[in-house]
């Protein structure tokens, strides 16, 4: 374990392990119960996608009860809905017919929780600010899960084929453009890198965020282990040394994602009154809330993102262009994986990274916008936020309830890991 007091981060975030420990106790209670009403956890996802990048056909699926998904069939599964809600369901009745080809149940969810309010469309790819797709809600295949009822825990899948996504995932970690020597010098003049290596800063981010997302998923499995001797979900302290604990910089991409998801929800929250989906009152200010709750008790300065992509130079843009179409590369690669929970959180959590990644780096920093620094007609912000799906909000807060969770495990396996010590 990394003493508490170390640096996590660099490569843009400058805070403490400790500093964000202390954070996430305070906004851990309010992120579970945000996670727990209606609007966060139901989650519409296409399971059925064929994999864009091998033929895995043939590939032997993960039929172990713990990977599969539990969709929902039986609208009878909600009830007790809250006001808002019903409100929205009534209101949107009318619409029902134009959706003939959805089957009833998810007719009824899509009104339930404003699917029809969805006012624009952003399709087009080439120029999208999109960093994956985030159309799959449309899709006539998607269903509706309830994320509560589908734990991501240990499910048992691994070998080759895990080993093949990963893998996978990590090429696109290859950019063109190897070193950004202007974002090099600026950077460590600003004292934000400690470690100095022969990759530009935007490839370590990129490289941090994925490590970040597969120490978290280990976390999980760690944490949420089934131990068939007590026939209990239990912390497996050896597996999550193994996997995260006797790795420092994997425990460090962790904070390093949390600071990650942190600084853009603060950003959301600057412009939550351009959201344009149903109930955008009621989520405005629920974001609002947990946004006061990290500006009072964490530095805005949290993830400096206005060090990426720096240069207003063709190669900038051009790295950025690369930077998104891999990371989409990595949300496709999802669909790849052959075990259907699994595919769920990994789904789920890269749209929430593409989401954030999306307000960090296409909006104007927090300090400008504090400032009012920056120029209304340099940002659509109509196109940023407005076209915001719920499907985006949704994935982005289950994120970083992912990442806080991931962090509140890893405390609770230090203080087990620190009282095995001390017996020994
Ligand atoms: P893997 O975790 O498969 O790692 C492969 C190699 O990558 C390692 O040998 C190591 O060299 C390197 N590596 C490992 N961690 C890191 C890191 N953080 N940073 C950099 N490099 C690293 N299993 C479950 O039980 N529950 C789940 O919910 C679950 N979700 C998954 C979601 C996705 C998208 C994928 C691809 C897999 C998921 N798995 C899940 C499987 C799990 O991630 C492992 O692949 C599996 O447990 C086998 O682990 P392993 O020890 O072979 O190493």
């Amino acid at each position: 374990f990394c003493s508490l007091d170390s640096k996590i981060i660099d490569d843009g975030c400058d805070l403490t392990f400790d500093s964000i420990n202390q954070i996430n106790s305070l906004i851990r209670p309010y992120l579970i119960d945000l996670i727990e009403q209606d609007y966060f956890k139901y989650f519409k996802i296409d399971l059925s996608k064929n994999c864009p990048f091998w033929d895995n056909e043939n590939d032997k699926k993960c039929a172990s009860q713990n990977c599969v998904v539990d969709i929902i069939e039986d609208i009878n599964e909600i009830s007790n809905l809250p006001f808002y809600l019903k409100n929205e369901l009534i209101t949107n009745l009318s619409k029902l017919d134009s959706k003939n080809n959805l089957n009833q149940e998810d007719q009824f969810l899509d009104k339930l929780i404003g699917e029809d309010c969805q006012k624009k469309k952003y399709d087009s790819y080439l120029f999208s600010k999109d960093y994956c797709d985030t159309n799959e809600e449309s899709s006539l295949n998607s269903v509706y899960v309830n994320l509560q009822d589908n734990p991501e825990r240990f499910s048992g899948y691994g070998g080759p084929q895990s080993n093949q996504i990963w893998t996978s995932i990590y090429l696109e970690n290859c950019f063109t453009k190897e070193v950004s020597s202007e974002n090099e010098h600026l950077a460590n003049n600003l004292n934000f890198m400690s470690r100095i290596d022969d990759q530009c800063l935007e490839k370590r981010v990129f490289y941090r965020i994925i490590s970040g997302l597969h120490a978290s998923i280990a976390t999980h499995l760690s944490n949420e282990y089934y131990n068939p001797l007590a026939q209990n979900w239990e912390p497996n302290l050896q597996l999550f040394m193994q996997r995260v604990g006797y790795f420092p910089d994997r425990l460090s991409n962790i904070y390093f994602n949390y600071a990650l998801i942190v600084k853009s929800i603060l950003k959301l929250s600057k412009f939550s009154d351009h959201l344009n989906i149903c109930n955008s009152k009621v989520i405005q200010d629920k974001i609002n809330k947990i946004a006061d709750l990290l500006t009072n008790n964490s530095s805005i300065d949290i993830f400096h993102e206005q060090l990426l992509f720096l240069e207003d130079s063709y190669e900038s843009i051009y790295l950025k262009q690369e930077f998104k179409s891999k990371f989409r590369n990595i949300t496709e690669i999802m669909d790849c994986v052959g075990c259907e929970r699994c595919k769920m959180w990994g789904k789920i959590q890269t749209l929430g990274y593409g989401t954030a990644l999306k307000l960090l780096f296409e909006l104007p920093s927090l300090n400008d916008i504090d400032n009012n620094n920056y120029n209304i007609d340099d940002y659509d912000i109509d196109e940023i936020i407005g076209n915001l799906k719920r499907n985006e909000l949704v994935a982005l807060i289950n994120t970083f309830d992912r990442i806080s969770k991931s962090v509140q495990s890893i405390n609770n396996f230090r203080i087990i890991y620190e009282l095995e010590h001390q017996q020994q």
